[in-house]
């Protein structure tokens, strides 16, 4: 096949198509928004909704093999594309992320600690919960969260009500508040032949529920790098995945906790552009394609730095900065909490 279809036309449907032209593969994204930045830079771009099925079906007649960089994609739509096309990462990594409660049973299931948790659909549910697993604790949406939002965190018994109305009548899931030291996430990828390539975990710091910055390498002893790793491939191989998977972790000091896992490219794996010869995009593209993943080794030392809102107001200052590489989404307007771009400011590895 030589068209890869893409889900998602934001910053990391953007890179993909950079990194699948690199590998000599065309790109076509499917996005319901206006001018995304993906369009850019892919050979193709769709502007239709979701619900558009004939919109879909030519676009699955169109490519030869489907993959995302959104998660929340309606599940007819999926039904109808995966009909056409194969999907990859599969439905039910998919499914299983799209979903916090799905996730963690998921995982504890695999053996993996989380935060201890519970649904939470009433108010009844909410006090049972807080009973069992105490404040603090954090309340989540099941479904559709990001960039920390959709969630409240409860301090006592008597803030239950406030935090449930603050769920819209959406499912929920309670969590037990980890008094973490600090987070890391790895970046792994399966290929189609089953094997797992990671990258060195790095270290994150999010501002305001958002990622700021992603630090290689991160504060892990070796049994906890080695942890992390092997755990991500459990996951992978758990799910029969094929591609790139995020996966963010919490680390205590009775180990490792799993907070989420992203079956996708992630915003704290933007520093391999950088730090590898082979990035997670071109990762990504390799294994959806079925050709063999590069290794995840890395060349440097980088801190990656999101670039939110003003933040585009440095962009003069970082392009004088030594061993700093810019990366630009393309987006018109800076908004509050949007991400416009990042660094990668890259040291050598000693
Ligand atoms: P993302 O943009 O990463 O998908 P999200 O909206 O899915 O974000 P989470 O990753 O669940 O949100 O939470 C965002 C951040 O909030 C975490 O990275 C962590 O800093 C903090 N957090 C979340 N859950 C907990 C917890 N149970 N205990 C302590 N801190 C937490
Ligand atoms: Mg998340
Ligand atoms: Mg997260």
């Amino acid at each position: 096949g030589s068209t890869i279809g893409i889900l998602g036309g934001g910053q990391l449907g953007r890179m993909l198509s950079v990194a699948a032209s690199r590998l000599g593969y065309k790109t076509h994204i499917y996005e319901p928004g206006a001018n995304p930045p993906a369009a850019d830079v892919a050979h193709a771009c769709t502007t239709a909704s979701y619900d558009d099925h004939a919109a879909l079906a030519a676009f699955a007649a169109s490519v030869d093999v489907i993959t995302y960089e959104f998660e929340n994609v309606p599940t007819a739509a999926l039904d109808l594309l995966e009909a056409a096309r194969p999907i990859r990462p599969n439905r039910r990594a998919l499914a299983i992320s799209q979903d916090r409660m799905l996730e963690k049973d998921f995982l504890t299931g695999l053996g993996l600690t989380c935060a201890p948790y519970a649904a939470v659909n009433t108010l009844a549910d909410l006090e049972a919960a807080i009973a069992r697993i105490g404040t603090p604790a954090i309340l989540k949406t099941t479904r559709l969260g990001y960039d920390g939002k959709g969630q409240v965190r409860i301090m006592a018994l008597a803030e239950a009500p406030a935090a449930l109305a603050a769920m819209n009548g959406a499912p929920a899931v309670l969590e037990g508040f980890v008094s973490f030291s600090h987070e890391v996430s790895v970046i792994a990828a399966r290929g189609l032949d089953g094997s797992v390539a990671a990258y060195d975990p790095g270290e994150n710091v999010h501002k305001d529920g958002i990622l700021s910055t992603t630090t290689i390498p991160a504060r892990l002893t070796p049994a906890q790098r080695s942890d992390a790793v092997l755990l991500a491939a459990r996951i992978l191989n758990a799910l029969d995945y094929v591609g790139v998977m995020g996966v963010e972790l919490f680390v205590t000091p009775q180990g490792l906790l799993v907070n989420e896992i992203a079956p996708r490219v992630h915003n704290s794996g933007h520093w391999t552009q950088n730090g590898c010869a082979v990035d997670q995009f071109e990762q990504h593209v390799r294994a959806v394609v079925g050709l063999p993943l590069g290794d995840g080794a890395r060349h440097s030392d980088v801190v990656m730095e999101n670039l939110i809102g003003d933040d585009v107001d440095r962009i003069p200052a970082i392009l004088k900065e030594r061993h700093a590489a810019l990366h630009l989404y393309g987006k018109a307007e800076a908004r509050p909490g949007r991400k416009m771009g990042h660094v990668n400011r890259v040291r050598p590895k000693v």
